[in-house]
């Protein structure tokens, strides 16, 4: 299969060429025509998948076909932590390159105002770790009211670490007319379907990999040593191993 037949908008796949991704991964070619299709989604596949551009994309797509004069937040991502967060825009800017799309960061452990500032000028999907963003939300700081998609990343990982009530009551901030949520998870525990049962609507089922939450491409191993040690221990397995 080829991104062409999915329908996308040929600047997306301009930019996609450009990254040499040649074909749809697996979750892309399930996910891309139900998402475009405004269903809600659970897809359960971990990092390495392609998963975030399986939502980036039709949500791209989505977003140019409107061809709006002024740009509202449209999409909130919402991931677990400041690292996902960071990677998600940046793989939303490269495949949105040729494209008048903005997106806007928020995340903790950083100035507010700088982020804030960046959002003013106008982005249509917003990208944040839950905490921030409610706070955000409390203060009125975001407009949040064209808000028409809602995606979870790594929606196991956000319950783990105790982000459920601060999703719950994001959640209670955005419009819930015609809201198409998404959500995405490496696994897919008894919690993870509860907040599957709590937010989606008929939700479709995309299910990447069973109960692994490894890829088998990635090597793992452990080394005890102190806290003290680890940097030096890194740079000797760099040597060592002649990674990059
Ligand atoms: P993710 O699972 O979203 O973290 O993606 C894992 C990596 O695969 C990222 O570095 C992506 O840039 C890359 N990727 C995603 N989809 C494709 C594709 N269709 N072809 C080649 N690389 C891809």
């Amino acid at each position: 299969m080829k991104f062409e037949s999915l329908g996308l908008n040929p600047k997306i796949i301009r930019s996609l060429s450009e990254h040499s991704y040649t074909a749809p991964s697996s979750i892309q070619q399930q996910a891309i025509p139900l998402i475009s299709q405004r269903n809600d989604l659970i897809a359960c596949a971990q990092t390495g998948t392609g998963k975030t551009a399986a939502y980036a994309l039709p949500l791209i797509h989505a977003i140019s076909a409107r061809n709006e004069k002024w740009r509202k937040v449209s999409v909130v991502i919402l991931a677990p932590t400041r690292e996902l967060s960071i990677q998600i825009v940046e793989n939303i800017e490269k495949y949105s390159k040729y494209l008048p799309i903005k997106v806007g960061l928020i995340h903790g452990g950083t100035c507010t105002k700088t982020q804030l500032k960046h959002i003013y000028k106008g982005v249509q999907i917003l990208v944040a770790t839950p905490g921030r963003l409610l706070g955000l939300l409390r203060k009125r700081a975001i407009d949040v009211r064209a808000v028409d998609t809602l995606v979870l990343d790594e929606a196991d990982k956000m319950l783990e670490m105790g982000f459920v009530n601060s999703v719950a009551k994001i959640i209670s901030f955005l419009p819930s007319r015609s809201r198409q949520s998404l959500m995405f998870s490496a696994t897919f525990s008894e919690s993870v379907k509860k907040l599957a049962h709590d937010l989606l609507h008929q939700p479709k089922l995309i299910q990447i990999s069973k109960k692994k939450v490894t890829l088998d491409e990635i090597k793992q191993s452990v080394y005890h040593v102190s806290r003290m040690d680890k940097r030096a221990l890194l740079n000797r397995l760099f040597e060592k191993e002649s990674w990059k």
